[in-house]
C-alpha cells in the first residue's frame, strides 16, 4: 500500500484516516520503494494507492509513479488498484490509469441521501461525476459501502441502490480509531453489525447473477476451504505492508502516520528480518499468539484468525480513544477485534445454511421432492463454490 498523502478534499463524518495538514510524497520515495523490493521477495506485488485521498498526489506523480513500479525489473510484474473519492479524477489520469489497468475503488454508502448525510453536503455527485469519467475510459471500478449505527436502517434501501445499478461493492463499517473520537458515535454494535450481515446475506442469495458482494463471495468461501481470503480473516501481517509519504513502512495503511508502528523506512532499504525487529511488528505477533491462545475453542479461528489487528489493537490500548497516542504502549491489554460477535453470527449463519442445504439435498435424493420448499433463488453452496 503506498499512502502518497493522509490529506483529503472531503470531510466525512466519520473518517479516522484523514490529516488536513499531512505532506505529499515526493516521486524520489516511488524510487526507493522500488530499490527496497530488489531481492525483498520472490511474490507478485500488488500496490494499492491509498490515502487519504490519494490523486491529491497528482497526474505526474502517477505518470511517473506507475512507469517506474510498472517497468522495474527489482520485483515480479505488479498489479496496481487505488482507493479514491474520484473527486480529481479528469480525462487524463482516468486514460493513464485504463493504460495501465488499475483498478479503483470508491466509496459511495448508498443513495445520494443517506450517502451525503454520512459523508457530507455534495459527496454523492462528485463522486459520480468521477466514476462516469473512469467508466467512459474503461477503467474497472468497484464501490465500498460503509455501513454506520444510521445507515444500518436503511439496509434495503442501500441494497437496492446497487442492486438497480449493477454496482458491485464491497462493505466496510465505520470504525473507532486510534487518532480520535469523531467516528464513535458511527460505529455499529457486534450485535447490530452482526445482523446487518446476515440481513444483507439474505438479499444477496436472490441476485448472485446480477452484482457481486465480495466479502460474502469470501466469508462463503473461507468456510467452504477452511482458510481466510480475506485480509480481515487471515494473518495479514507481513503480507501487507504500507508506505507513508516520508517513506515509513508501515503493517497496513489503518496505521500509517502513528509513529508507534513505524517498522522502518525505503530509504534503508530495510529487510523483512530487520522489520521484524521493531516495536510495531511485536505487537502485531503479541495479537496472533493472543489469537491462538483466546480463540483457540472458537469454531471459526481456522479462518476468522481473530479479525482485524488494528481493530483488535484500537480495543486494547487503555485511553486508545482519547486521541493520546503516548498511552498505546502502556497499560497495553491485548484483545481480539470487537466485531467477534459479529464474525461469529455470520459465520454460524453461513455453516447453519450449508448443513441444511446439505441434508435437504440428501432427502430429495431419495424422495425425488420437486415441490421442495426453496425459498431462495440461489443457495449458499452456489456461493461457496462461486468462482
Ligand atoms: S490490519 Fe486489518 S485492514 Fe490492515 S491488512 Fe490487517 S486485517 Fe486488513
Ligand atoms: S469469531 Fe471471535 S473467537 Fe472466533 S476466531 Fe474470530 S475473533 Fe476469535
Amino acid at each position: 500500500m503506498i499512502v502518497p498523502t493522509l490529506n483529503c478534499p472531503s470531510n466525512c463524518n466519520y473518517c479516522w484516516g484523514s490529516e488536513k495538514k499531512s505532506k505529499m510524497m515526493n516521486i524520489q520515495i516511488i524510487k526507493e520503494i522500488d530499490k527496497w523490493l530488489d531481492g525483498f521477495r520472490e511474490d507478485h506485488v500488488h500496490f494499492t494507492f491509498h490515502g487519504g485521498e490519494p490523486l491529491l498526489a497528482g497526474y505526474d506523480f502517477y505518470k511517473e509513479a506507475l512507469s517506474i513500479l510498472k517497468n522495474s525489473e527489482t520485483h515480479k510484474e505488479a498489479g496496481f488498484s487505488l482507493q479514491s473519492n474520484l473527486w480529481l479524477l479528469d480525462e487524463k489520469l482516468a486514460k493513464l490509469f485504463s493504460q495501465y489497468d488499475v483498478a479503483i475503488s470508491t466509496s459511495i454508502d448508498g443513495p445520494k441521501e443517506i450517502n451525503d448525510y454520512q459523508r457530507g453536503e455534495g459527496y454523492f455527485d462528485k463522486t459520480m461525476k468521477g466514476y462516469e469519467i473512469a467508466i467512459k475510459n474503461g477503467v474497472h471500478v468497484s464501490f465500498i459501502s460503509t455501513f454506520t449505527s444510521y445507515s444500518k436502517d436503511f439496509r434495503d434501501e442501500i441494497y437496492n441502490f446497487f442492486l438497480k445499478n449493477r454496482y458491485n461493492f464491497k462493505l466496510h463499517t465505520a470504525l473507532h480509531s486510534i487518532r480520535g473520537n469523531n467516528a464513535d458515535k458511527w460505529v455499529l454494535t457486534p450485535q447490530e453489525h452482526g445482523k446487518l450481515l446476515i440481513g444483507l446475506l439474505d438479499n444477496y442469495l436472490n441476485d448472485l447473477d446480477k452484482i457481486e458482494i465480495k466479502d460474502f463471495d469470501h466469508i462463503a468461501k473461507s468456510s467452504f476451504i477452511r482458510r481466510g481470503t480475506l485480509c480481515t480473516f487471515a494473518d495479514c501481517m507481513g503480507d501487507t505492508l504500507a508506505v507513508g509519504w516520508d517513506g515509513n513502512i508501515y503493517p497496513c495503511y489503518r496505521f500509517v502516520g502513528i509513529d508507534q508502528y513505524v517498522m522502518g523506512n525505503v530509504h534503508n532499504s530495510p529487510s523483512m528480518e530487520e522489520l521484524m525487529k521493531s516495536k510495531s511488528w511485536n505487537i502485531l505477533m503479541e495479537f496472533k499468539n493472543h489469537v491462538d491462545e483466546n480463540c483457540s475453542e472458537c469454531n471459526y479461528i481456522k479462518f476468522c484468525r481473530g479479525g482485524c489487528p488494528y481493530n483488535g489493537i484500537v480495543s486494547s490500548a487503555e485511553n486508545n480513544l482519547s486521541g493520546n497516542d503516548s498511552n498505546l504502549e502502556n497499560n497495553f491489554q491485548l484483545s481480539v477485534d470487537p466485531q467477534c460477535l459479529a464474525y461469529k453470527m455470520i459465520f454460524k449463519e453461513v455453516s447453519n445454511r450449508a448443513s441444511k442445504e446439505l441434508l435437504n439435498s440428501s432427502i430429495s435424493l431419495f424422495h425425488h421432492d420437486k415441490n421442495q420448499n426453496k425459498t431462495k433463488k440461489f443457495t449458499i453452496m452456489d456461493l461457496m463454490l462461486k468462482r
